[in-house]
């Protein structure tokens, strides 16, 4: 991702629609509107992307957590039940996992919490790895490339079932350099008791 200054929170992507018409993102965590905006010029420039641009907007973008998952007969599904990954702010797939976990609580009479538990253990793990991610510098991210792309690691990615995700925690920090992990953190700071 180019330059120091974006790394840190910040990550960019582009989505082509055609040969000729694609969506740039650039996502900033804990930003105020105003240094976006900044960011997004320097991104530009920096990049060297002077693209026609056709339709440009500015979104805040505020997510959480519900829990639990129900109030009453209300079922709490989607962004509304904080289910949402953090790594990347996707969440229409786990939003449709948990609309269906919803009809089977409903449909067995079960609790939707307790159906939810694995879904939930996800969210949290991609706050996690939004963590560790929004601590990584340009060199974290060259050791990370190196890293996935040595044969033994591609092999296991590739062509196995080895479940990535759920250990890519564990692997990000093995690849990450020393960092002040509250400074950079976007959860509220831990309270001292
Ligand atoms: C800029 C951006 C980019 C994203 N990109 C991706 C991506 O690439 N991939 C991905 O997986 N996820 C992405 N997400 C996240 C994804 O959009 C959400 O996780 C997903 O849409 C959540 O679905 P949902 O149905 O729970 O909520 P929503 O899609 O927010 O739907 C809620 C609906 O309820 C309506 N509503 C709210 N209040 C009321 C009311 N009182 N009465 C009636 N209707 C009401 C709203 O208008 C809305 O239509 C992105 C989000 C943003 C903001």
């Amino acid at each position: 991702m180019g330059e120091y200054r974006l790394c840190l929170g910040a990550y960019a992507y582009l989505t082509a629609f055609s040969p000729t018409r694609a969506s740039l993102v650039l996502i900033h965590a804990n930003a105020k509107p105003e240094e976006t905006e900044r960011r997004w010029v320097t991104f530009l420039k920096q990049e060297k992307l002077d693209y026609h641009i056709e339709e440009n907007f500015l979104l805040e973008h505020i997510s959480g957590t519900a829990y639990p998952h129900h109030v009453g007969n209300i079922l709490l599904v989607g962004a509304a039940g904080g289910f949402m990954e953090s790594f990347l702010g996707f969440g229409t797939v786990s939003s449709l996992r948990s609309g269906v976990l919803a009809a089977r609580a409903i449909k067995g009479n079960r609790c939707f919490t307790k159906l939810a538990d694995k879904l939930d253990q996800e969210m949290r793990r991609s706050v996690r790895l939004r963590e560790i991610i929004n601590t990584m510098e340009n060199k974290d991210y060259d050791r990370l490339v190196a890293t996935a792309t040595f044969p033994i690691i591609k092999q296991l990615f590739y062509n196995t079932n080895f479940p990535v995700l759920k250990y890519a925690g564990d692997i990000l920090e093995l690849v990450r350099a020393s960092v002040n992990w509250e400074k950079k953190s976007i959860l509220p700071a831990k309270r001292s008791k």
